[in-house]
């Protein structure tokens, strides 16, 4: 089943039971705690809140989401994009658990000639949280999935929350069983892998008070309504649907694959890491075309930054894979060929997009090669004296002059055998934005004696760099 169809039939269904169809949101997350759309649930968030009163109380999407965070495990993991489409059914004080599970497994198990998506029941395997014998008994009872396949799972993969206070609850998975190929036995519990979580059914119930982590929070009590917020990653039933084996070969992505491997003469299959690396190519083209799409342009800072590093990422692979020359246009021809047809504003946008998405590659290549001559030589000199760990200094001169996302540098010392001096480069990052904007203050006022901010900046002490840690998309 192609992934246009998944979606015309996920929306088809949830309308046709009293669901409103709400267009996706832009990546551009309209929520000043989030940089970029990480779920389906965010622009409903209002609604779940009870700061808005939601003009209809059931919903249904098919959201854009771009998930940073998940960057290390692209190409690795089966099931890990940093760009993927997220299903979605809400409920506004309307349905609950009962209604929430028994539409889910009713689309997922009808035949598909009577518009469902036809999973065999069999593999089919549940996780609740740890005390939720309701949501257990819903599944056993009414739905019929044997006890044996319904494990129960802690905070970290089956409770959710949103900030404090804020609505939590715990939540239910569906996941899917891909057989011995994939592992071993024993349900998610024990293989997530095997048994890939397809679709998260979060049962918000409650108010979050204080507390230490995402784990370990007080409950506040009842929220005046319960809601229903779920998620169903598309790539990953299309993966399932089409019998591929990871959500890179799917129907809206093994083009995008084929044109690299074209481009740098590697084919697919050949060898793990060159597999890895076009994965990654493809993952990354894919969130860049999505986020120019949306209006992010490259740069040093939040939205910038993170289309920079995935972009940079992607044509640094395409040269590990053996590409010489530019190689941004074709690939992303092949994407907008892909997803213009669920988004026909990129092909409009085409134009756009290109010089864009150009411009940054012109920029990096010029770069790239003496940047690497620089790196080398500051890893062999690092290797040659005995040490392991890359100077901060170092690093900071290639973010700064040859425009060397630090992750890069990361990866490029990783694959040398040298961790790098993360705080040092950080703190060399602040000093130089605390005097841009002395600098840019200096301008405003006509001052161009900076001492004054400079004994501010000191007298405040260190502060820690956190920009390039985590900025947005926790996952649950
Ligand atoms: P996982 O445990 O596999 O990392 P998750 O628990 O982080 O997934 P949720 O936050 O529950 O995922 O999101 C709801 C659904 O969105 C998931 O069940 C999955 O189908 C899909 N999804 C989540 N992250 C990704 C991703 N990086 N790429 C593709 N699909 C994803
Ligand atoms: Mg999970
Ligand atoms: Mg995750
Ligand atoms: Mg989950």
């Amino acid at each position: 089943m192609e992934s246009a169809e998944i979606r015309r039939r996920w929306l088809s269904f949830y309308e046709e039971r009293g669901h409103t169809v709400v267009p996706s949101a832009s990546l551009i997350a309209d929520d000043p705690t989030l940089l970029l759309v990480p779920a389906g649930m965010v622009p409903f968030k209002p609604y779940f809140l009870g700061e808005v009163k939601p003009p209809w109380s059931r919903a249904t999407s098919v959201q854009k989401c771009v998930r940073t965070p998940d960057i290390e495990e692209v190409g690795k993991t089966t099931r890990h994009g940093t760009f993927f489409q997220m299903c979605g059914n809400f409920s506004f004080g309307d349905y609950f658990k009962e209604g929430a599970i028994t539409y889910a497994w009713e689309l997922l198990t009808s035949p598909q000639d009577k518009g469902g998506y036809g999973l065999d029941p069999e593999r089919l395997w549940i996780t609740v949280y740890l005390d939720d014998d309701e949501a257990e008994s819903i599944w056993r009872d009414k739905i019929g999935v044997p006890a044996e396949r319904i494990q129960r799972l802690g905070k970290k993969d089956n409770y959710w929350s949103m900030g404090v206070p804020g609505p939590c609850g715990p939540c239910s998975e569906i996941n899917y069983d891909r057989g011995p190929e994939f592992g071993v036995e024993g349900g998610p519990a024990v293989n997530d892998e095997r048994y890939v979580e397809i679709w998260n059914l979060v049962f918000m119930q409650y108010e979050r008070g204080e507390g230490t982590s995402k784990e370990d929070f007080e409950i506040l009590g009842e929220l005046p309504s319960k809601n229903i917020d779920t998620g169903l990653g598309m790539e990953r039933l299309a993966m399932i649907l089409q019998g591929v084996q990871n959500m890179y070969e799917i129907d809206t992505s093994m083009a995008v694959i084929k044109k690299a491997t074209e481009l740098t003469g590697v084919e697919y299959g050949a060898a793990h890491d060159s597999d890895v690396s076009l994965r990654v190519v493809t993952d990354h083209m894919r969130t860049s075309v999505m986020l120019i799409g949306d209006g992010v342009s490259p740069g040093n800072e939040g939205r910038g930054y993170v289309l920079r590093r995935i972009m940079r990422r992607a044509i640094r692979n395409m040269r590990l894979l053996g590409a010489t020359g530019p190689v941004v246009k074709d690939l992303i021809d092949v994407v907008i060929e892909m997803m213009g047809q669920q988004y026909p504003e990129l092909v409009s946008d085409r134009q756009r997009i290109e010089t864009v998405a150009l411009a940054e590659e012109a920029a990096f290549l010029k770069t790239l090669k003496a940047g690497t001559n620089i790196l080398d030589t500051a890893i062999s000199d690092t290797k040659e004296s005995g040490g392991t760990v890359l100077a901060g200094d170092k690093a900071f001169l290639l973010h700064d002059t040859w425009g060397f996302p630090i992750d890069l540098t990361l990866e490029m010392a990783a694959e040398q055998g040298l961790s790098v001096d993360e705080d040092g480069f950080r703190r060399l990052m602040k000093e130089q934005r605390d005097k841009a904007k002395a600098d840019a203050q200096a301008k405003k006022t006509g001052h161009a004696d900076l001492g004054a901010y400079r004994q501010i900046a000191d007298a405040a002490g260190e502060t820690e760099f956190i920009g390039y840690d985590r900025t947005d998309g926790e996952s649950r």
